[in-house]
């Protein structure tokens, strides 16, 4: 079973195209400058030479024909023809409350995703257009979508309201929603597996940190807590974006700048590692520019550590305990010397790690030490594999 996934944005796609058969990624590519001039793709077949080309892609449809000509070509392809594609799974980062689980996708399913554009109005028009052109380029092929919020479905009320008025909740759906669920799905069970435990007997905190941060409290394999809320910028520090602020702050911010429109400019896209240090949102130049000896980076990656490691303490706190810790996304995956230091100081609470093993960059390794009490792991995320076994599953294969 061959299935095509894909990952829409406004004006870029990412997609890959996995064998299922062995899950086995034959094809991956990402399009970008969609409608907007200057348009290219890079397509990359496993085990030859990428291609990349620029084409002038007017919308998603045009560039998803070119995609799905780029699969059957005879020399960059990796199917002989489209009736072998099986499904598409597509990427939706808001499901609001009535998403729990991956779905089919009817026109039901498009309303619904529809009705919840308000709480994502920038992501949910850009992933349902992908589904759109999807079934308009191959309509006998079945589309499954999968939502960023959905792992997070599961957290209790105590973890998902926030101290407003209730009616908040009740009339406009405002609670904590959580993001980046595929990813801390995926890491929590690999977790598991490399532990070889059943997911149902651990306490895992699992920090998936890129430029977009959240942090998950899993407990019985079930997202109990996590960092992100009603939006993306709550919890902790990241590349632009404010983190936790006291909402006095919000105030502040509303009644200097006068426009909710830049308020959220400013936390969204000018706070973080970046309005901190005034260099870069990018941790690597943060880090170097740090050692050599700028006080401003060096807070930033400061703030980081410690909102990481206060997370970790009161998600194990929530929990009532912590049996593995788990880093990914780009700075979890590469940052050696942020692991060491967000893990130094956590010995109380049963951490210790093995420096020399914690020296990888984007592969599994367990870096605790044999007695550590908790297992101290990082775990290369794989969004679209989830993706491809929901799509998979959806389609009773
Ligand atoms: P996104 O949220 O856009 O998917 P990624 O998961 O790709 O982001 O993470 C990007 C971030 O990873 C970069 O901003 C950078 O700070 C961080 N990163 C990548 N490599 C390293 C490294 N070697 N050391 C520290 N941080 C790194």
């Amino acid at each position: 079973m061959k299935i095509l996934v894909l990952n829409c944005g406004s004006s870029s796609f990412k997609y890959q195209l996995i064998d299922m058969n062995g899950e086995v990624v034959l094809a991956k590519g990402l399009v970008e400058r969609i409608g907007i001039g200057g348009s290219k793709i890079k397509h990359v077949k496993t085990g030859i030479e990428p291609v990349s080309r620029e084409v002038d892609f007017s919308n998603h449809t045009v560039a998803i024909k070119y995609v799905l000509d780029m699969l059957t070509d005879p020399e960059y392809g990796v199917l002989k023809n489209l009736s072998e594609l099986s499904a598409v799974g597509h990427r939706i980062v808001h499901g609001g409350e009535k998403f729990t689980k991956s779905v089919l996708v009817t026109p039901e399913v498009i309303s619904a995703i529809e009705e919840v554009i308000p709480l994502a109005p920038l992501h949910n028009p850009a992933n349902i257009q992908g589904v759109r052109a999807l079934m308009e380029v191959l309509p006998n092929t079945p589309n499954v979508v999968v939502f960023d919020t959905a792992f997070h479905q599961t957290m209790p009320p105590k973890a998902y309201m926030y101290g407003i008025q209730y009616k908040y909740y009740e009339e406009d759906r405002v609670r904590r929603y959580g993001f980046h669920g595929t990813s801390h799905f995926y890491v929590a069970n690999r977790a598991a597996e490399i532990l070889g435990k059943p997911i149902e007997s651990l306490k895992i905190v699992t920090c998936h940190l890129g430029n977009g941060s959240s942090i998950t409290a899993v407990d019985d394999g079930k997202s109990v807590d996590t960092s992100l809320g009603y939006g993306t910028a709550e919890g902790i520090i990241m590349g632009t974006r404010s983190g936790n602020l006291d909402p006095s702050v919000m105030v502040f911010l509303m009644e200097k700048l006068k426009d909710p429109k830049l308020v959220n400019e400013e936390v969204q896209k000018k706070s973080g590692l970046q309005g901190i240090s005034g260099i870069s949102s990018d941790l690597r130049d943060i880090e170097k520019a740090a050692e050599d000896g700028n006080e401003r980076a060096k807070l930033a990656q400061d703030m980081l550590v410690y909102d990481v490691k206060k997370y970790i303490g009161s998600y194990s706190a929530g929990m009532g305990g912590i049996d593995a810790l788990v880093f990914t996304a780009g700075i979890g995956e590469n940052g050696i010397s942020f692991r060491e230091e967000v893990c130094k100081g956590l010995e109380f609470m049963g951490i210790k790690i093995d420096s020399e093993k914690n020296k990888v960059r984007g592969q599994e390794v367990v870096f605790s030490t044999p007695d550590s009490r908790v297992a101290v792991m990082v775990i290369p995320t794989d969004e679209e594999m989830v993706i491809a076994r929901d799509t998979k599953r959806c389609c009773g294969a």
